[in-house]
């Protein structure tokens, strides 16, 4: 039944069976983009993470009929005033790249002083209903963008994020730490908190 259906808004593997790990308490049938070839590329024209977020949740629901699931994310540097932002995959240019991006973020910062290269990451997760209905959280994590690269794990800007609390870089971290402490594992605590909601009053009404 399609109440016990929802889609995540995206086409990236590991993306989606981080998703369906954090969402299997759920008891629900997860898919993906995969499962609706019909939808195209969707244009993330949004100015914030919240914008973005909607956009492809908003587009999903219309076209599948069920509940959609998007999230949107990208580094802040507070030096670049919150630079990348949510042009932070493709920073350096298109196809986006994660080694130029953090060669840009390093040229653009040389010079300046660790304590003026504060940062955060941040995400934004939208809930879209098929009655429309839509929800949003958001979470962040709190570093310092270093002056090198550091540790080998994770992926984007990862090695060069730094976390006073840990000393060390997002991608000197375990994963299991990170998706704790990070921006999407805050996020998703809080999404989770929200369908827990809806998928039991669904059943609840449906029964
Ligand atoms: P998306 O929201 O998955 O499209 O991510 C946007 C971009 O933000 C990624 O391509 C990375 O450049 C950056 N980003 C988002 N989350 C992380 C993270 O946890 N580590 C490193 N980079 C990230």
């Amino acid at each position: 039944m399609s109440q016990n259906k929802l889609v995540i808004a995206t086409r990236n593997i590991g993306k989606l069976n981080e998703f369906k790990k954090l969402l299997n308490p759920l008891n629900i049938e997860v898919l993906s983009l995969a499962d609706f070839p019909q939808i195209g590329e969707i244009n993330e024209n949004g100015e914030t993470f919240e914008e973005n977020a909607l956009i492809k949740a908003r587009e999903v629901t219309k076209n599948a009929g069920i509940i959609s699931l998007a999230d949107d994310s990208g580094l802040e540097v507070d030096y670049l005033q919150g630079l990348p932002g949510v042009i932070s995959a493709r920073f350096a240019g298109e196809p986006s790249d994660d080694q130029k991006n953090n060669q840009k973020l390093l040229k653009l910062l040389t010079g300046v002083p660790l304590d003026k290269r504060t940062a955060r990451f941040k995400c934004v997760i939208a809930i879209v209903k098929p009655d429309g209905s839509e929800f949003t959280v958001e979470g962040s994590c709190e570093g310092f963008i270093l002056e090198e690269e550091k540790g080998s794990s994770g992926f984007g800007y990862d090695p060069l994020f730094y976390v006073p609390e840990y000393a060390k870089t997002f991608a000197q971290l375990e994963l299991e730490v990170k998706n704790k402490i990070s921006h999407r594992g805050k996020a998703t605590q809080k999404a989770i908190k929200i369908l827990t909601k809806i998928f039991n009053a669904e059943v609840v009404h449906s029964s």
